[in-house]
């Protein structure tokens, strides 16, 4: 017989909270977490299958607890993606870079401790701030969804935040930060500034990534993932690139043999075929271009966006365009501010799909 959750003596903070995630349906166009439409080539399947072949043979040992050879294919890929040369000691890697997160929480977070983003940004910071007994404030983005320089340093001189999370392009707003406002943030913080890059690859010509600012920072984390742009959602990789005191810090609390030596094999490949890989990124920021083109054309307002998705609205009842969405076969994202929807960019048939729906829903 299986206890109720309140007979367990769970934390009481964790009392009626439910697990996060967007629902998880079959349908036919699934433009709701963001992912890349464009599954691997043959090619790249056989080899990722003939590495797993090859993890397989040697699943009686642990796998590489610092997984050196997939953080050194990792710094040369940042190294060429940046422009600012990295060393394996400033790359690590974990499951995802939500585990990344959590690393970082658990080792600059805490109780006693702050951790400051600001809103609309990603849902799950509030969350790995729980799970770590890190106390949580949350200041707002500007109107246009940029940082408010002002706002933000007043929230930090009054918390002193030993941890800020800065979501670059943001999620669900697709807005990339104007490094000036991170250097100021920088300067001001005792702590962390973390900027989450898992859509880094998708930002439009002349955006810059934060990696530029890594040298002469060593407060400075720059997150990125392998889900998006690799197209490696169900492979679970996620980075970080800092100074090698930070790298230092997070191997303190990761858990033994945290990354599987079939997680390391799989994300290698990825990386050798990176040029394959990434090809895609650059149709889905065509294809991202035309979409918020096309919904500010059909009078909708839309965000700036260096992400793969768009977020726009605003409806007075954004749940009723969500599910008349949803009844033509097409799932989004109801999430961000109040009256607006995210859509995540898919093949220029999905989008299609998406399109048709949208005004479907929007005459009917
Ligand atoms: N950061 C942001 C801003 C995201 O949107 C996501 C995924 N939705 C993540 C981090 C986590 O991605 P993953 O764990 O797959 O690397």
């Amino acid at each position: 017989m299986n206890p109720g959750l309140d007979e367990l003596p769970l934390r009481d903070e964790l009392r009626g909270e439910t697990p996060y995630g967007a629902p998880q349906l079959d349908v036919p166009v699934a433009l709701n977490v963001n992912e890349n439409p464009y599954g691997p080539s043959e090619a790249v399947v056989a080899e990722i299958a003939a590495a797993v072949a090859g993890a397989a043979r040697t699943l009686n040992r642990y796998p590489d607890r610092d997984a050196v050879a997939l953080r050194a294919d990792l710094a040369s890929y940042l190294t060429a993606d940046g422009g600012v040369g990295l060393g394996v000691d400033q790359v690590w890697a974990a499951n995802g870079s939500n585990e990344i997160m959590l690393q970082l929480l658990q080792a600059f977070g805490g109780p006693g401790r702050t951790a400051l983003s600001f809103a609309p940004t990603y849902s799950m910071y509030p969350e790995y701030a729980r799970n770590t007994h890190t106390n949580w404030v949350l200041g707002r983005r500007a109107e246009d969804f940029a940082i408010d320089r002002a706002h933000a340093l007043e929230l930090i001189a009054e918390h002193r935040p030993s941890v800020v999370l800065l979501a670059s392009p943001n999620n669900p707003t697709g807005t990339a930060l104007d490094l000036a406002d991170v250097q100021a943030i920088l300067d001001a913080t005792p702590g962390v500034v973390v900027v989450d890059e898992a859509y880094a690859e998708f930002r439009r010509s002349g955006t810059p990534s934060a990696l530029t600012l890594l040298p002469g920072h060593p407060r400075l984390v720059v997150t990125r993932t392998m889900s998006k742009a690799f197209a490696l959602a169900g492979g679970r990789l996620g980075y970080l690139a800092a100074s090698s005191a930070v790298v230092d810090a997070v191997r303190i609390v990761r858990l033994p043999y945290h990354l599987s030596a079939v997680t390391q094999a799989v994300a290698r490949v990825a990386l050798a075929h990176a040029d394959e890989l990434l090809a895609a990124v650059d149709e889905l920021r065509a294809e991202r271009d035309r979409t918020v083109e096309w919904l500010r054309g059909v009078g909708l307002q839309v965000a700036d966006s260096d992400a793969n998705f768009a977020l726009f609205g605003t409806f007075a009842d954004r749940h009723a365009v969500w599910q008349g969405l949803l009844d033509r076969g097409v799932l989004i994202r109801e999430t961000g501010p109040h009256g607006w929807l995210r859509v995540s960019i898919g093949t220029p048939e999905e989008m299609s799909a998406f399109r048709t729906a949208l005004e479907e829903v929007r005459n009917g």
